[in-house]
């Protein structure tokens, strides 16, 4: 698409349609102070983070922005129910985006006025037996230690906050701040946020190449356009690793991690308030009546095809803590690549190569980590400070060799 920005005083500033000049006058003329490739979460929110403040930013986009993995998600929240014994420096920056949200729903929300379906009922996590109770049990504890807020139900208790899971439970959590957002209105409304904050999008039109300059990087589009800019980010998502341009030790080692999903339609009088939790699948109702269930983890490269065996897997797996889902219709299944580090940990930051930023290798985590990468990431830019909360996840953790993260 080749788009002009125009500002509408009721809308703020968006993109028209126009086939009267050529995308590379229309670039070529622009200011960029900041080019970010990829229109998934991480580069929309950085961009309506940047933009809001003054920059010029643009974003360019291969496909349709919002429609990657951002899109392919279940929009949970949930620092705590994904507590890792041994992740503890991304649990501290997964809790404090978590902290974060309530704030940028609030700013997301009025830019683009619109509602993301920011739901706080919480998760509850369900064993349905001895050893997924034992399992759980070990869990609580460790989350107890780290002075999380969770609460131990009996299968009765839980069925009083959620009448729809299984009656013979053996045992629940309730993790009252562990929220969640409907991924895919996030994704519209954020894409209108960054419109009328100012920011333009191009879609359609991928980026082939970084060009790495510190005084003025650039990127290459597939059409062989330059556009430079003060500084370049490079969002991605699993597809970051593919760009030209970076010498071996600074492109990213971000694989794909296929998660297959199944979208289930709520018909009263069944219903859902909270993320229920059990221990192989889990089930996130959405206030429009979608109800996802996921999520596979395969290692499978680029491949998305959603398979039998998957599907069964996720429908046991819901049936077992969920049975009332039996009648319910079956709306969509889809297959999404999580863009994996090496250590499943982001690379945010400056890299070796001059002039370009990571914010990408978001995981499993990418929805929830939207709001601390976009802040943090904005700050960066507009100060050349880094930050507490990026310094661990620097993207020189692996091409440093020094670095004592570099071998993890
Ligand atoms: C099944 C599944 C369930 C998940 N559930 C959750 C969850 O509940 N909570 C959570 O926090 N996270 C979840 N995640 C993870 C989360 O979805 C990702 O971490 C997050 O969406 C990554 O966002 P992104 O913006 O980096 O990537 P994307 O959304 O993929 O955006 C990257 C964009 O870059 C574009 N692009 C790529 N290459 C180029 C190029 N060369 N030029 C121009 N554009 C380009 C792509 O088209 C894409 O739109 C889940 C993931 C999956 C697969």
């Amino acid at each position: 698409m080749i788009g002009l920005r125009v500002r509408d005083p009721l809308r703020g500033v968006r993109l028209q349609n126009t086939h009267a000049i050529r995308s590379s006058e229309v670039r070529d003329t622009m200011a960029h102070d900041v080019v970010i490739v990829g229109g998934g979460t991480i580069g929309l929110a950085t961009g309506f983070e940047l933009a809001r403040r003054g920059p010029s930013v643009t974003v360019f986009e291969k496909g349709r922005a919002g429609r990657g993995t951002s899109w392919q998600a279940a929009g949970m929240l949930a620092p705590d129910t994904e507590i890792g014994f041994e992740e503890l420096a991304l649990y501290r920056l997964n809790r404090e985006s978590r902290r974060r949200w309530p704030d940028f729903v609030e700013r997301v929300e009025a830019a683009a006025d619109t509602s993301v379906d920011y739901r706080t009922e919480g998760t509850l996590i369900v064993a349905d037996d001895r050893d997924s109770a034992e399992a759980l049990r070990r869990r609580y504890e460790f989350q107890r230690k780290q002075g999380l807020e969770v609460e131990w139900l009996t299968g009765e208790e839980a069925r009083e906050i959620e009448p729809f899971v299984a009656p013979g439970l053996s045992a629940a959590v309730h993790s009252p701040t562990d929220h969640q957002v409907d991924n895919r209105r996030l994704m519209k409304a954020l894409r209108t946020a960054f419109e009328v904050e100012g920011g333009t999008l191009y879609e359609q039109t991928p980026i082939e190449a970084v060009v790495p300059d510190a005084d003025r990087p650039a990127v290459r589009t597939a059409d062989g356009e330059r556009v430079g800019a003060d500084r370049v980010v490079v969002a991605a998502g699993v597809w970051s690793r593919e760009l030209e341009g970076l010498l071996p030790d600074a492109r990213p080692p971000v694989r794909p991690v296929k998660g297959q999903m199944l979208q289930l339609r709520r018909k009263r009088p069944f219903d859902l308030t909270h993320v229920i939790r059990g221990p192989e699948a889990y089930l996130a109702p959405k206030s429009n009546g979608r109800i996802v269930v996921g999520a596979t983890s395969e290692e499978m490269g680029f491949d998305t095809t959603v398979t039998a065996g998957g599907l069964y897997d996720l429908l046991e797996g819901a049936w077992e803590v969920v049975p009332g889902i039996r009648d319910l219709p079956v709306d969509d299944t889809w297959a999404g690549l999580r863009p994996a580090s090496r250590d499943h940990a982001p690379l945010l930051g400056p890299t070796a190569a001059p002039g370009i930023v990571m914010a990408t290798g978001h995981y499993r985590h990418g929805i929830l980590l939207t709001p601390v990468t976009a802040e943090e990431i904005a700050r960066l830019i507009r100060t050349g400070e880094t930050s507490e909360w990026l310094e661990p996840f620097s993207p020189a953790r692996f091409s440093d060799a020094e670095s004592p993260r570099s071998s993890s």
